[in-house]
Order: C-alpha cells, then structure tokens, then sequence
C-alpha cells in the first residue's frame, strides 16, 4: 500500500462515470464537495473500494423499478471526509449485518463473499473508518470517514 495526496473527488467521478448505465435502466449519480480537500491514498486500492461497494449497490436494488445508487462525499469538521455510498435496495436484515464483512460470507449463489471483506482492510489501510446505515425503508449507505490533509 502506497498512499499519496489524492484528490478523492476526482477519483470518485472517474469510478461514477464508469457505472452510467446507457440504457438508463439504473443511475448512479455522485454529489461531490466543490473543493474536495486531499486525502492521504492509495488510489488502485481506493478504486477497488469503490468497485466493491458500487457492485453491492446495484446488485441490491438491480430488482426496482428504478434502481439508484448515490454516492457523496462531504468535509465534516474541517478534519475529515466522510463518503456515502447508498443504494434504494431492500437494506440488510439485523442478523446478517452481524457477518456482512466476514470473508466468504455471501447470500449470493455467486457470491465470493469478499467484496466487504476486502472493503474493511483497505478503510483499515487508509486509518479510516466504516459503518452502515440500513432500513427496508430507505435502503442502505455504507459511510466511510478518511482523515483529511491539512491544508499549508
Ligand atoms: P458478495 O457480494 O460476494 O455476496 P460481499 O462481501 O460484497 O460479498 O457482501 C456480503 C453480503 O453483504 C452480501 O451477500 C449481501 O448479503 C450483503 N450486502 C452487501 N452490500 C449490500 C447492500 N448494499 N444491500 C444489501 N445487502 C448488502
Ligand atoms: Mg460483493
């Protein structure tokens, strides 16, 4: 792992624009801070992340009528960032968020069961931090806190 100053703004918009859908059956839309701070990080890694998450996404609401996955980031006291990344889906049930980032854990019949897994150990990399917010209601966000750079 190799982190360098990186503009995690920019780097979210590649991996957003990446997902559009041309035939508009889903959206992935990204709300990104006008002037996003640098961030100490390993850019492939952080990709990887992003991948892992955005799959997820989509794979949990891929059922809707109209898919949606949002991803946002935003300078929270002046000390760190922190990054949604929601979908529309059907949330995750109380007991599965218990195994949700264990390796091989899946309730896909492909699933590996390594993308959340995979997902932790780079937030862990990064000296960040994760969690979920998740309801049948309103679906799921995984929220992701990185420390920021000072600026000089
Ligand atoms: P996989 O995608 O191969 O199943 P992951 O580690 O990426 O493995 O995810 C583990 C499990 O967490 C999934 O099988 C699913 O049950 C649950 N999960 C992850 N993301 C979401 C999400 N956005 N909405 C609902 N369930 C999710
Ligand atoms: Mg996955």
């Amino acid at each position: 792992v190799k982190l360098q100053r990186t503009e995690l703004c920019s780097l979210i918009q590649g991996i957003t624009e990446m997902y559009q859908d041309p035939s508009a059956k889903w959206q992935v839309v990204s709300h990104l801070d006008q002037n996003c701070p640098l961030v100490l990080a390993d850019k492939s890694r952080l990709r990887q992340l992003f991948h892992n998450l955005i799959k997820n996404a989509l794979e949990a609401c891929e059922e809707l009528p109209a898919p949606k996955v949002e991803v946002r980031a935003d300078v929270v006291d002046n000390d760190h960032l922190e990054i949604h990344v929601c979908d529309n889906g059907p949330g995750i049930p109380q007991e599965a968020q218990n195994w949700i980032f264990e390796p091989y854990s899946t309730d896909k019949p492909k699933g590996t069961g390594l993308g959340l897994a995979i997902v932790r150990k780079i937030v862990d990399e990064h000296h960040g931090q994760i969690r979920v917010k998740t309801s049948p209601a309103e679906g799921t966000c995984f929220i992701i806190t990185l420390p920021i750079l000072a600026s000089e």
